[in-house]
């Protein structure tokens, strides 16, 4: 329904990094922030990795702001929301050097400033990866509504951190580790005013291609009414280093069958935005390993036998009722321990391996202890590390848990800050 587009989006395969920006601000101004935004990524962030994300982010900051001095601009400003495949950074307790010839293992980093947002899609489930910076949000994270509620806020608009409205902005970094199967999804709030989350799961499950599910998506967000420009990029991983399928394989005995090695991997996408882009950027990389050929070798050999037939069927029934009770198993046990949350341990916060409350024998475990006591966690963490705040990495924990204390330290900064005296006068009629 808008006459103007103040979305914009690039999608860079070749360095591995994907963007939406929605712009806003008066005349030209949201168009103008969000194409700069955009515009600044393509040509600044040439070696990906955590330290040019961050700093392409706070360049396209810095240019939109003193674009912003031109009077048709003022107040411009734009979202951000990318996610980058980089290399993980090299674990200080291995010794291995730069250049042993191994590319090192890949990860893929979300960053955020405003109210664009990233999706996971990972087990028939949808998980949001940012958090809004929205008043609203805020609002909702501070209890003071529901997540109903902010659906039809009339100030569900108003955004709290954004690119270009001052010299400096400090943007969310969350790293996740892909795994096969996983989608992501990038959009602006177009979509997520209009398509509410169970739809959205509902379009990542019925559609494997990228592209029919962007734009499935847009056509949802234009059929909901529309009322603003819908920007959708769905990414997804089509190979992860065998990462996924490690367990699985080790279990069906087919591991001696597959020598690829999982590190220097590349971690592969498929992509599409919107209603049109194909789906192969990265798909020649998947993996070629065909499991399976051991066992068939194995029922043609019994064939062949009419005395060990009825041995070699037991035997291959057995092999395969144990597989599946095994990887049953395995799936319950990955599926309890795969994920991470944080949470309190008395009076501590605290990060915990596992699932809160736990899943059937499986007790969530003690991962790290963090030395923030409950009386000094700001006020909106707490209703979500009493239910246990889940995250799908340690890493991501550690990302939530610095977010914790560099609030705290905030609010320790503003209230050391040196205050004038306060002034009592008394009116003498
Ligand atoms: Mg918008």
């Amino acid at each position: 329904m808008r006459a103007t587009n103040q979305d914009a989006h690039v999608l860079l395969p070749e360095r591995g990094i994907y963007v939406v920006a929605d712009g806003m601000g008066g005349a030209q101004g949201g168009e103008v922030a969000s194409r700069m935004a955009i515009e600044t990524i393509q040509e600044s962030y040439q070696e990906p990795g955590a330290a040019s994300l961050t700093s392409v982010i706070a360049e396209a900051n810095r240019r939109i702001h003193e674009a912003a001095d031109d009077p048709g601009l003022r107040g411009m400003g734009t979202t951000t929301v990318a996610i980058a495949i980089v290399p993980e950074e090299p674990d200080p307790d291995t010794e291995s050097t730069a250049d042993d010839g191994i590319e090192p293992p890949q990860h893929l980093l979300v960053i955020n400033v405003g109210d664009s947002r990233a999706y996971l899609f990972r087990d028939g489930g949808l998980t949001q990866l940012t958090d809004d910076h929205s008043l609203v949000a805020e609002l909702v994270r501070d209890g003071r509504i529901t997540a109903r509620e902010a659906e039809a806020h009339p100030q569900r608009n108003i955004i709290t951190r954004v690119l270009g409205i001052y010299p400096e902005v400090q943007p969310d970094l969350w790293p996740v580790d892909p795994m096969r199967g996983d989608r992501y999804l990038l959009c602006s709030d177009g979509l997520f005013n209009e398509v509410n989350d169970d739809q959205m799961t509902s379009v990542l499950r019925r559609l494997e291609d990228p592209s029919e599910a962007a734009g499935e998506l847009v056509r949802l967000a234009n059929e909901g009414g529309g009322r603003d420009n819908i920007t959708v990029i769905v990414l997804n991983v089509v190979d992860d280093g065998g990462a996924a399928s490690k367990a699985s394989a080790a279990l069906a005995g087919e591991a001696r069958g597959s020598s690829r090695s999982s590190r220097g991997d590349v971690a592969g996408f498929s992509t599409a935005l919107g209603e049109g882009l194909s789906d192969d950027v990265l798909d020649s990389i998947r993996s070629g390993s065909k499991p399976g050929r051991g066992q068939r070798r194995a029922a043609r050999t019994a064939a062949r036998s009419t005395r060990s037939r009825l041995t070699w069927r037991v035997l291959l029934f057995t092999l395969l009722l144990i597989g599946v009770i095994g990887g049953a198993f395995a799936t319950i046990q990955w599926y309890g321990t795969s994920t991470y949350f944080v949470g309190f341990d008395g009076n501590e916060v605290t990060i915990f391996q596992g699932r809160p409350g736990g899943l059937l024998w499986i007790d969530p475990t003690l991962e790290d202890g963090t030395g923030i006591l409950r009386g000094e966690v700001p006020e909106r963490y707490v209703p979500s590390l009493e239910a246990g705040h889940q995250v799908p990495s340690l890493a991501r924990a550690k990302q939530y848990v610095s977010n914790i204390e560099r609030d705290i330290a905030a609010i320790t900064t503003t209230t050391t800050a040196p205050t004038p005296a306060a002034v009592t006068t008394s009116t003498v009629p």
